[in-house]
């Protein structure tokens, strides 16, 4: 095995995210949006850094309820940047309350989150970027390549001989329906 598959096994911190969430197709809205604002916030930093501020960052944004996230004030992102406990960037900041408040417009126009990603799949990573950039805030290339695999809608979470691989195989990953299919990404 080679990458995260090789390092993450055993691992505090990307042990358990390894085995139980890294590729695993999810459809909760406040999972996709915990998700992706991780991936906005290891910009520049770790993944281990965010998975160890995650228990913060949870605080921080109301369990990433996309509601209570998008109901938050320029108050509220002061106060934020004095919690040492996330990481205290501006951008990053109002990016998740930006985004937030996309989510709710996604309920709209096209049933929620999920159902938006559904509606798109499949995509080449660069047409996924493109459509990410048009639509959200701070979602550059590395962070919506790194959260789309870790949802499954694109391949190579995980080594083809680990495990988790064979486990997720029987586990509806959109990716590989794709591939099945014939879509070559
Ligand atoms: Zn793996």
């Amino acid at each position: 095995m080679s990458g995260y598959c090789a390092i993450a096994p055993g691992h505090p911190f990307h042990g358990p995210y390894h085995d139980r969430e890294h590729g695993h197709p999810t459809t909760d809205e406040a999972v996709l949006f915990e998700r992706l604002m991780l991936e906005v916030n290891q910009a520049g930093l770790s993944w281990l850094v965010v998975l160890r501020k995650r228990a913060a960052f949870n605080a921080a944004f109301h369990g990433f309820n996309v509601d209570a996230v998008a109901a938050m004030t320029p108050e509220d992102v002061e106060r934020l940047m004095q919690d040492a406990g996330i990481v205290r960037n501006r951008l990053k900041i109002e990016a998740a309350l930006h985004n937030a408040r996309v989510i709710q417009g996604l309920r709209a126009s096209h049933g929620g989150f999920a159902q938006w990603l559904a509606a798109h799949h499949p995509l080449t990573k660069a047409d996924w970027v493109k459509l990410f950039r048009r639509t959200f805030r701070f979602t550059g290339g590395e962070i919506v390549g790194e959260f789309l695999m870790s949802i499954g809608y694109l391949p190579l979470a995980h080594a083809p001989d680990c495990p988790v691989d064979q486990e997720l195989a029987g586990l509806g990953q959109p990716w590989r329906e794709a591939v099945a299919a014939g879509f070559v990404y």
